[in-house]
């Protein structure tokens, strides 16, 4: 699946300008390839939710720091349950603040049970 590398959209196969930014659209391997080994980058968070990557990105852009989003999913060993890992990254100088927030959302979207007594 194409996917912009500036805004990170994915389309169907037989788009090639990404409608919004008119970029040219590369493939989605070669966008996570790209992505795997960015030196100034490193791996704040790591999940199997898509969603939750997607929520933890909008929060850290929220706070102006720049995340990636990077599915590992590995098409040579197919999962059962189409288990795969997303991986977010944040830039090196980014990243204590980036897990400061991360471990704040996850706190307040998991509150300890406390149930009245
Ligand atoms: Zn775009």
């Amino acid at each position: 699946m194409p996917i912009c590398p500036n805004c990170e959209s994915e389309y169907m196969d037989n788009i090639t300008i990404c409608p919004d930014c008119g970029v040219e659209l590369v493939k989605n391997d070669e966008f996570t390839e790209n992505l795997t080994t960015p030196e100034d980058y490193q791996i704040v968070y790591s999940t199997s939710e898509e969603y939750e990557a997607e929520m933890l990105k909008a929060n850290l852009d929220g706070a102006g720091i720049e995340a990636l989003i990077v599915p590992k999913k590995d098409r040579n060993f197919p999962a059962v349950g189409d288990l795969a890992v997303i991986d977010l990254l944040v830039k090196k100088e980014d990243f204590e603040e980036a897990t400061r927030i991360i471990n704040d959302i996850n706190s307040n979207t998991n509150p300890p049970i406390e149930e009245n007594p």
